[in-house]
């Protein structure tokens, strides 16, 4: 067999949508595990859909997700240029060719005349809209006397009728369309830009792709290229198409039910770990029950037989559990990494924190937090005095010997010189006994005191992470506070 060589192909549109990620995902795991090569190649022939700064943005992404491709933008290889825009003589030459063979034609029908067949044949209430060839008519005289005055026109593909397009899909198997559902597409516009059909039919025969994996929606278009192949008398690449992205209602995944965009899960903080492993199971198992995956193992695992033709559920709670699982599995100290990255864009950024303060943060923080940022919103008191007390706590936790358990509590650590999280116990335990209650008569205020609020980690935590010095301030604070 020739060499695997696959490719993403996006056009750089702005912003990059989830489908499309998997889309890379699934080709870059394709050529790892085979072998095989994986390309970018960026489709910007669009001139109206063009956006600045999307072209870096792609690259960025592919490079944030860590799929490294080996021929590119910025990397090169044998069968560029990679960016469409720039290879617009080759493909003038391809659409040459085939006007020479009778399988394309010049059309100067103007927008009027469109739109005013469009109208009748929506009247006619036909299953679908399509050209009626008229200009395939003109004599060769016509046609070039319209050429010579400069006439606007495009080329369209002349699609036979009454024939049967099939190919073989790798997901869903056998797929036959009838040429009449089939439009005389335009492959080359009158601004001289190429339509994706020919431009993407072109460059996969030229860049020698042997399978071409990219998602449902393109499926109709597939006949047309089929017929372009046919056309240029080229052998068909392999075809795959991966299962729709659907929203919980089994809707098509869509941004009214939510974000779509690879950006907006990147900027609420989901790890580039957990995204990559939620976007490897939107349609592929390994057969097995097993659900957390880092990219090296979803390359040795990822076989295209694996990938399912229904469509697949976009579950969010789905990604916040890899989320939670994927932060959990990393070192503290690498958390701790990410927390001052995270810190330097919150309020707290200008603050100096220790890596041992914010490693002991981490320890007692990461079973209850699922995103980096929550270890500064859920446990804001490791970072800032509390400012205010719960008031369901107060009511339930505030005693009026309250203040009179924590000076004695006050005390006992005053003397201490270096408190450890044991000291911390024992004077909270001689406290209680010498006061008379039991220990929660002194872990209730002495939380709320130091935390604001009831839940957290535990009390011996939160003191000692604070600090003997803050312990005491919040002490002194609260009593004078809640009296
Ligand atoms: N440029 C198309 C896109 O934006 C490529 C589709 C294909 O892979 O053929 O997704």
């Amino acid at each position: 067999m020739s060499q695997i060589r696959v490719r993403y192909a996006p056009s750089p549109t702005g912003y990059i949508h989830i489908g499309n990620l998997r889309t890379a995902l699934y080709n870059y795991l394709f050529a790892k595990h085979t072998g095989g090569k994986f390309i970018l190649r960026i489709e910007d022939t669009d001139q109206a859909r063009k956006v600045e700064g999307a072209v870096d943005n792609l690259i960025n992404t592919m490079e944030w997700a860590g799929f490294e491709y080996d021929e590119g933008p910025g990397r090169g290889g044998d069968f560029g240029p990679y960016y469409q825009s720039e290879r617009l003589d080759i493909y003038k030459k391809h659409c040459d060719i085939l006007l020479e063979k009778r399988k394309a034609y010049y059309c100067f029908c103007t927008a009027e005349r469109l739109t005013a067949l469009r109208e009748e044949q929506q009247k006619q209430k036909l299953p679908q809209t399509k050209y009626d060839k008229h200009c395939l008519h003109l004599s060769e005289e016509e046609v070039n006397s319209n050429l010579a005055a400069g006439m606007p026109h495009v080329i369209r593909l002349n699609v036979e009728q009454g024939d049967v397009i099939r190919f073989h899909d790798f997901i869903r198997g056998e797929v036959e369309f009838m040429s009449e559902l089939v439009d005389d597409q335009i492959l080359m516009k009158s601004d001289g830009f190429p339509t994706y059909h020919l431009a993407n039919v072109v460059d996969d025969h030229l860049m020698k792709i042997s399978h071409v994996i990219r998602g449902e929606e393109w499926l109709p278009s597939t006949p047309k290229h089929v017929l372009l192949y046919r056309a240029f008398g080229w052998e068909l690449p392999t075809f795959a198409h991966l299962p729709l992205l659907l929203n919980a209602d089994r809707s098509k995944l869509s941004k009214r039910q939510g974000d779509v965009a690879v950006e907006d899960y990147r900027k609420k903080g989901y790890l580039t770990e957990a995204l990559i492993n939620f976007i490897a199971l939107l349609g592929w198992t390994a057969g097995d029950d097993k659900e957390f995956y880092y990219l090296p193992e979803l390359i040795s695992e990822f076989t295209l037989e694996r990938v399912n033709k229904s469509g697949a559920v976009f579950d969010i709670e789905k990604l916040n559990w890899l989320n939670e699982q994927h932060l959990r599995a990393k070192y503290d100290s690498e958390i701790a990494a990410m927390l001052r990255e995270e810190l330097k864009n919150s309020k707290y950024a200008g603050q100096e924190y220790p890596d041992d303060f914010l490693i002991n943060v981490v320890k007692v923080m990461k079973e209850r937090v699922s995103f980096v940022r929550e270890f500064y919103e859920k446990a804001f008191y490791f970072f800032e005095e509390p400012t205010s007390y719960e008031e369901a706590s107060v009511k339930k936790g505030w005693k009026e010997q309250s203040p009179a358990i924590l000076r004695v509590f006050e005390e006992k650590i005053k003397n201490i010189e270096t408190v450890s999280k044991e000291d911390y116990e024992t004077a909270l335990k001689e406290t209680a006994s010498e006061m008379g209650v039991g220990n929660g008569a002194v872990i209730h205020p002495l939380r709320l005191a130091t935390s604001g609020v009831s839940g957290g980690p535990g009390i011996f935590d939160i003191c000692f992470i604070i600090g003997k010095e803050k312990t005491l301030q919040r002490i002194d604070r609260a009593i004078s506070v809640l009296k």
